[in-house]
């Protein structure tokens, strides 16, 4: 008989037994409330038909949590290998329901795990390597993405530019790349004494979730204009688009050439795009 969940000891007696010092290189923030992990796990809706993917599972407290919200298949991708021997037992007490990967999530292909299965990822993530990743998942597959939904914890001030809308301090590329493929939220904040240890910074929890039909846009394209407009801010758009065709190109679109990047939608980038 596999020992069940009951039988897992609390978390912070886990973290003592096995000696699991929080490493700030990588980002160790852990959360031991089991109230926040229930409510994480819960903001991503049904988990029963769904490969779910945790980054960064660290001792196991949000993993524990989407086991107990019934997720069917749980992949656990970690690169700290002291975090393995208490994910195997997390793993015995789920029998056939946990598989933990050892790894950089960086350079782990997740679409490829998924394996054509509809996939939802969840995660407090390390915060030195989140934004990447978001961006790399995002990018996957613009047309058809491998995830239904994502489900994550970011320090506050990158959740507010994921969200950030054209007029706002915070928008940039990550709002145009997220805006464009997704429609994003900030489900709730979380404050820095939840984790332990805590961080510097409120943390705030993003839900992304595809557009149907995202307007037509060339990745690289996208990349270049936003690139060149937001490298240059406070510049009017003839000035920071200069190397792309300035002028010529925004009239084109009827752009006003001395807007600014911040105050252009995300479909005017789209239609930028679309032009050079
Ligand atoms: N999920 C746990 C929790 O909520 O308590 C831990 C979250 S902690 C913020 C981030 C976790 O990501 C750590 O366990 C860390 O070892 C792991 N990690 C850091 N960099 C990683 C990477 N590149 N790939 C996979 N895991 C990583």
């Amino acid at each position: 008989m596999p020992p069940g969940p009951d039988a897992l000891p609390p978390l912070r007696d886990v973290v003592a037994a096995h000696g699991l010092a929080p490493r700030k290189a990588l980002g160790q923030n852990f959360l031991f409330d089991l109230n926040l992990t229930a409510k994480i796990a819960r903001s991503a809706g049904p988990l029963e038909d769904v490969t779910v993917f945790e980054i960064g599972p660290g001792p196991g407290g949000l993993t524990r949590a989407l086991l107990a919200q019934n997720a069917g298949r749980v992949i656990a991708i970690e690169r700290d290998p002291r975090c393995l021997p208490i994910l195997e037992e997390i793993s015995h007490a789920y029998p056939g329901r946990l598989e933990v990967v050892e790894g950089d999530a960086l350079s782990v292909d997740l679409a490829a795990l998924a394996g054509g299965s509809n996939a939802k990822i969840v995660a407090n993530l390390p915060y030195n390597v989140g934004t990447q990743l978001l961006i790399n998942w995002l990018t996957a597959d613009p047309v058809e993405p491998f995830w239904q939904s994502m489900t994550l914890m970011f320090q506050k001030e990158v959740g507010q530019r994921i969200v950030a809308e054209a007029g706002s301090s915070h928008y940039g590329r990550l709002g145009v790349l997220a805006g464009w493929l997704t429609h994003s939220d900030i489900l709730f904040d979380v404050p820095p004494q939840a984790f332990t240890p805590p961080p510097k910074v409120t943390s705030s929890v993003v839900q992304l979730i595809p557009k149907a039909d995202p307007l037509r846009c060339e990745l690289s394209k996208l990349e270049r204009v936003t690139q060149a407009a937001f490298g240059q801010r406070r510049k009017m758009l003839r000035q920071s688009l200069k190397p792309l065709g300035g002028e010529a190109l925004l009239m084109a679109i009827g752009i006003d050439p001395a807007r600014r990047a911040e105050t252009l939608s995300v479909a005017e980038f789209c239609a930028l795009a679309r032009a050079l």
